[in-house]
């Protein structure tokens, strides 16, 4: 599974700039005003061999009341809890405020490994100008310059360092080809979870035995019709004494990661809702993984001939 970076701080210290170094896109917005970046975003990000996802996010403001702040400091909270390791970004030439203070309260207690990170430090004297981040109280402070690409394999190594990952040229056990890798996508409520128990329930749950960590997604082995598959979980698999059950629950962690160790990906559509952003956005992430994809409409029963069609066509476009 690839590690999770999240990209954390208040409005316009360089974390879309980062971002976009990072994962070599020119995805994020950056702006020289605040509160562009509502939602959470998420890239792949690579260094030699070792991959790694990143998750850009607005502003943040652990205390904002309400608003476009208050909304971005949900997302800002969703996206630390999904990630391995937070980066810290604060402004170099700016210096400590009281929001960054406030964002490392909130970090030192989650207690998550965390970087802090000084962006916009190009042409500057390290030691004197960036000690008075010391008081944020978050550890050794990491210079960089975004814009001008300076310190990102650093940074980089720095958050997967207390990861301990397993060495990414290192072979893992050879996967048995007669076992075919299958994750299933798709957005809450589609029946993700209702065409999984159906699958885990006619057929008979190979015996189990699941080493992994709590960042690895779990998978689950079954066989349908002499196929043997080792479905890949993105629905939220629960263990109910010996067997599982899909629960509903969404993460775009878990589907990326999902998609990258699958052979194949299910994508799920629900006919009653016709083909959303959301499906396009899933899509996007499976093509941009290379996965073979099979496209599955659920709900068929429960709409009749015209939606069908203005379906089909939908789906075609
Ligand atoms: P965000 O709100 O934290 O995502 O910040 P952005 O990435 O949108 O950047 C805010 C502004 O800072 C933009 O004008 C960037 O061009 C600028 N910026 C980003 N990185 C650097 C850097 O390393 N040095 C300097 N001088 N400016 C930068
Ligand atoms: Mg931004």
């Amino acid at each position: 599974m690839k590690p999770v970076i999240a990209l954390v701080g208040r409005p316009n210290v360089g974390k879309s700039t980062i971002f976009n170094r990072l994962t070599k896109s020119r995805d994020a917005i950056v702006a020289d005003y605040a509160g562009l970046t509502r939602d959470r975003h998420y890239g792949n990000g690579r260094l030699g061999a070792q991959e790694f996802i990143v998750i850009d996010t607005g502003g943040f403001e652990p205390k904002a009341a309400d608003g476009i702040y208050k909304e971005m400091a949900k997302q800002t909270r969703q996206a630390v809890a999904e990630a391995d390791v937070v980066v810290f970004v604060v402004d170099a030439r700016a210096g400590v405020n009281a929001q960054d203070h406030d964002i490392a309260k909130y970090l030192r207690k989650l207690g998550k490994p965390t970087v802090l990170t000084a962006n916009k430090a190009e042409g500057m004297t390290e030691g004197v100008q960036l000690s008075e981040f010391f008081e944020l109280g978050l550890g050794e402070v990491l210079a960089v310059s975004a814009s001008h690409g300076q310190g990102m394999r650093t940074l980089v190594d720095m958050a997967l360092a207390p990861l301990n990952l397993p060495d990414p040229e290192e072979e893992g056990e050879p996967a048995d080809p007669t076992v075919i890798k299958l994750a299933v996508a798709g957005r809450p409520n589609v029946g993700k979870s209702t065409l999984i128990n159906t699958w885990l329930g006619e057929e008979r749950l190979v015996a189990f035995d699941q080493p992994g960590t709590t960042r690895d997604a779990i998978s689950v082995p079954f066989e349908k019709a002499g196929q043997k598959f080792e479905l890949i979980d993105t629905a939220g698999l629960r263990r109910k004494g010996k067997v599982f059950e899909a629960i509903e629950k969404f993460s775009v962690v878990k589907t990326l990661q999902a998609i990258e160790s699958a052979n194949v990906v299910l994508l799920l559509l629900d006919a009653t809702q016709g083909v959303t952003d959301q499906d396009a956005h899933i899509a996007g992430y499976i093509l941009e993984s290379g996965r073979a994809v099979v496209l599955a409409v659920n709900k068929w029963d429960a709409v009749d001939a015209y939606q069908k069609e203005l379906l089909e066509r939908s789906v075609e476009t």
